[in-house]
């Protein structure tokens, strides 16, 4: 068979570099659940490029630009930074990355958000993974992290927590009704958890060479 001659990771580089747009997939979970850690991890295992809307957000929050000050307001409110500001931010990010296959963690966290990227940016994501978390495990892991984060405190988590299910949950329901979205399940070790992501990217690599 062609595939084994040439090679499967040549192969489904061809593949997904004839694609037009960027292979975008959206982590999304509440605070705490994991995004970040194995975004990590699937960036190096599957070479992603791993783009935080958070981060992005934090870097412009100290950046000083006429911004900044309103970001921090927002943040350390647990609210939502308004769309145009973070769908910029993402989409110089995703042209300048070079690769086109993009995890984009913590973002979109409300309806707006989900629908400025779609104009602004014009894709929408291939794939959704969710991580489910309770919250006494949410809280526990924030508190512990010690990343010095403005928002890592007991009265920021719960307004973050509230932001979550009452802005986000809907953007899951949207991609859920789309079929996009791939729950999991975000107690465990951080390699436990990866196991469970591992195969929703080997079976992409599949798809993408069957569909090309
Ligand atoms: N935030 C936002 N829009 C985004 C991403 C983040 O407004 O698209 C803000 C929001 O206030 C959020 C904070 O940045 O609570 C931290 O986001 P991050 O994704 O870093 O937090 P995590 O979910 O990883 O704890
Ligand atoms: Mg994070």
């Amino acid at each position: 068979m062609a595939f084994f001659t040439k090679g499967i990771a040549k192969l489904v580089t061809e593949a997904i570099s004839k694609r037009k747009t960027p292979f975008i997939t959206f982590v999304l979970g509440g605070p705490g659940s994991g995004k970040g850690t194995q975004c990590q991890k699937i960036a190096e295992v599957f070479n992603f490029e791993h783009i935080c809307a958070g981060d992005l957000l934090r870097e412009e929050m100290s950046s000083n630009s006429q911004n900044g000050a309103m970001i921090r307001s927002i943040i350390m409110e647990g609210r939502i930074v308004p769309s145009e500001i973070t769908v910029n931010l993402l989409k110089k990010q995703i042209h300048s990355s070079g690769n086109n296959k993009v995890l984009i963690d913590g973002f979109p966290r409300n309806e707006e958000n989900r629908i400025a990227f779609e104009r602004i940016v014009g894709v929408e994501p291939d794939l959704v993974l969710y991580f489910y978390c309770p919250e006494e495990e949410i809280v526990e892991r924030i508190l512990k992290r010690n990343q010095g984060r403005i928002d890592d405190n007991i009265d920021t988590i719960n307004k973050r927590l509230e932001s979550f299910k009452k802005l986000s949950l809907p953007v899951i329901d949207h991609y859920t009704a789309e079929g996009k979205v791939y729950k999991i399940n975000a107690v465990g070790s951080v390699d436990e958890v990866f196991q469970r992501i591992r195969p929703v990217f080997t079976s992409l690599r599949y798809a993408t060479i069957m569909s090309a």
